[in-house]
């Protein structure tokens, strides 16, 4: 079982990083865990080297709407000294919420095309950000020739089967816990092309609204995700640890 996207270089995680990585490693799920600017760099490089013995993996990314050229080039050079250690490049791609201005969205292109170039000439995958922009990133994908791990897909299902045709991975988020939208698209993609995410501190199974409990998410929380997953597919519990873990390495090839 994996949490393959999540943010541990983040505040909330600053006082009980130790426990949260410990109580992740006792229940056997591996966390794959994502630095989007060079400070966050940093502080995983940090913690990398205490934990790295415990399942835990690094891909470092700058998000669309964090970008600029001084942060790209110290973060071609972080990616250049550490691609050892990462097993890919992300989250990079495309954010269009509330942007309305063709060139914001021009310059996002350009951005994301240099990582793509990166990507190909590290030979490292890349894990894609994409919030209402799911069309364009499959163009992109397309002319690139390059599969990708769609990370917390919210494209339709099948803009899904689209990308699956280009030999991405489609990562579901654990509000698939709840949300009926998200469990439709389980439903509806094979299990061979799925993995699964907290996006933690984000995006938690068990919403302050509807529970009372806190609201951060945390790696621990995959297996309530795995839970949702196999009685989705009706297939066991374990099966679906086993798959998608196994769907995650072949992918990144660790
Ligand atoms: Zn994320």
């Amino acid at each position: 079982m994996f949490d393959a996207h999540c943010h541990l270089d983040f505040s909330s995680f600053d006082s009980d990083l130790e426990g949260v990585i410990n109580r992740t490693y006792n229940e056997g799920i591996g966390i794959v865990t994502c630095a989007i600017d060079n400070v966050g760099v940093n502080k995983t490089l940090n913690f990398y080297n205490k934990f790295k013995d415990k399942r835990l993996f690094m891909t470092f990314g700058i998000s669309p709407i964090n970008f600029d050229e001084n942060e790209f080039k110290n973060f071609v050079s972080n990616v250049e000294t550490y691609k050892d250690k990462l097993i890919g490049i992300g989250e990079v791609g495309l954010d269009y919420y509330r942007i309305n201005d063709e060139k914001t969205k021009e310059q996002q292109i350009k951005n994301f095309k240099n990582f793509i170039d990166l990507s190909k000439k590290l030979n490292k995958k890349l894990v894609i950000h994409s919030r209402n922009a799911e069309k364009e990133v499959i163009e992109i994908l397309k002319e690139s020739k390059i599969n990708v791990m769609m990370h917390c897909f919210s494209g339709s299902i099948e803009q899904a089967l689209e990308a699956i045709d280009l030999g991405c991975i489609i990562s579901i988020p654990t509000t698939a816990y709840y949300s009926k939208g998200r469990q439709k698209t389980i439903e509806k993609i094979p299990i061979e092309n799925i993995v699964t995410e907290t996006d933690a501190p984000f995006l938690s199974p068990f919403p302050e609204r509807m529970t009372n409990r806190s609201n951060r998410n945390e790696p621990l929380n995959i297996k309530y995700l795995v839970e949702k997953i196999s009685e989705i597919k009706n297939l066991s519990f374990e099966k679906v640890s086993e798959i998608t873990e196994e769907n995650l390495r072949n992918f990144f090839k660790f």
